[in-house]
């Protein structure tokens, strides 16, 4: 179904043509991406169809395992013009990796449909990572039954709930164990909240979900190591995505007002570097706190560039519909989302006018 234009094997880059027909595509629907969601928009169809989606799965799985350097310059491709779109992947994409290091059964039974499109997935892991976690009990938890593994609790956060067939998510066992879990949206005991209406990205159809002894389909024993870790590169290369779309709000303003010529000039050539050390990062391996560095100036650029789009776009911006107050809207998503403590706390002394800790 898919093109295989998208990724050619081993590239570093994702098809140029491919990838402006498919954004081009994305931002003709962002408007109802933004309302419905894009499994009924047509915005995930159009991602399974341009061969978006088979590049973040292996080819033993039925897609073109492209790289990691090549996925988050797509990611911040699509971000540039559907930031609801690119939550929606990365979403789907952190499952797929997930169910992607589960047993054989498992991989050869999900990965074709996923790399297609047929089966919508999504992740509910935040409170393992940075949800809920001051509380004295985790929220989500897994206990040995006769026959498998019943969870009971709350994931308070999952993209796409209500649109998708699974949801992959982690729960903490008696011992203290973290384990990974795909569960059906079906199966009995699940409840999936109606999703919330958000600050922005309300298309994300983003609910809590509930469960009361549901018995998931399969149980993931994460490798060592492989626990759940939020901020990860793909967060920073929505962030980077969605500055470069404020910053081209700025450098078209600049047209008929070159004052403004310096200003969308600096934030771009902050965009690049920012670019490059994804590019670096992803290519080599990184320490985590870089990898919380790269995300913390990520952060900062785009809430700093969707400010400089808004005071370019004057009271005009300000007009809910214009691409200014949105961009304004999303950016701030990025102070919430998949943040751990110390890109947090990086913000916050960037905001207090503290040196960063
Ligand atoms: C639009 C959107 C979509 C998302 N999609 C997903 C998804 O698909 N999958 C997923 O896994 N996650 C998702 N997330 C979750 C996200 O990654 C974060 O985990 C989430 O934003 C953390 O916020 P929280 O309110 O749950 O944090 P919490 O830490 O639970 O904070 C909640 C409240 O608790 C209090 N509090 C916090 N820390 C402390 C403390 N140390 N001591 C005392 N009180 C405290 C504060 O009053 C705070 O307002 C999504 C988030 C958003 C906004």
């Amino acid at each position: 179904m898919h093109t295989p234009g998208m990724f050619t094997p081993g590239c570093t880059h994702p098809d140029p043509v491919a990838v402006e027909s498919l954004c081009d595509g994305l931002a003709v629907m962002a408007t109802r991406t933004a309302k419905i969601g894009p499994w009924q928009s047509g915005a995930f169809a159009s991602l399974a169809s341009s061969g978006a989606l088979a590049g973040f799965i292996p080819t033993d799985g039925g897609g073109t395992a492209a790289t990691e350097p090549a996925l988050l310059e797509l990611l911040a491709a699509i971000a540039e013009h559907c930031l609801t779109t690119a939550l929606v992947l990365s979403q789907w994409a952190s499952a797929c990796r997930i169910i992607a290091a589960g047993p054989a059964d498992l991989r050869a039974a999900r990965l074709p449909p996923l790399a297609r499109g047929e089966t919508p997935t999504t992740v509910g892991l935040s409170q393992l990572s940075t949800s809920r976690r001051h509380l004295a009990a985790p929220v989500l938890t897994a206990s040995k039954s006769r026959d498998g593994w019943r969870l009971n609790g709350l994931c308070p956060w999952v993209t796409g709930g209500i649109a998708c067939d699974t949801i992959v998510t982690g729960a903490m066992t008696d011992s203290g164990e973290q384990l990974f879990f795909v569960v059906p949206t079906t199966a009995a005991g699940l409840d999936i909240a109606p999703p919330m209406h958000l600050l922005a990205l309300s298309g994300s159809l983003t609910s809590s979900v509930r469960f009361q002894s549901v018995e998931p389909a399969t149980v993931i024993v994460p490798a060592a190591g492989g626990g759940v870790r939020a901020g990860g590169l793909a967060t920073t290369a929505l962030a980077a995505g969605a500055a470069r779309a404020a910053i081209a709000i700025v450098a078209s303003e600049a047209g008929t007002r070159p004052e403004l010529a310096p200003i969308a000039a600096s934030l771009r050539t902050e965009a690049d570097d920012l670019s490059q050390q994804l590019t670096a990062a992803a290519t080599n391996t990184i320490e985590s706190a870089d990898r919380d560095r790269l995300r913390a100036q990520a952060n900062s650029l785009v809430v700093r560039a969707a400010q400089a789009a808004l005071t370019a776009a004057k009271g005009a911006g300000f007009v809910v519909g214009h691409p200014a107050e949105r961009l304004m809207r999303e950016s701030l998503f990025f102070l919430v989302w998949s943040c751990p403590q110390s890109v947090s706390s990086a913000v916050m002394c960037e905001l207090a006018g503290l040196d960063a800790p």
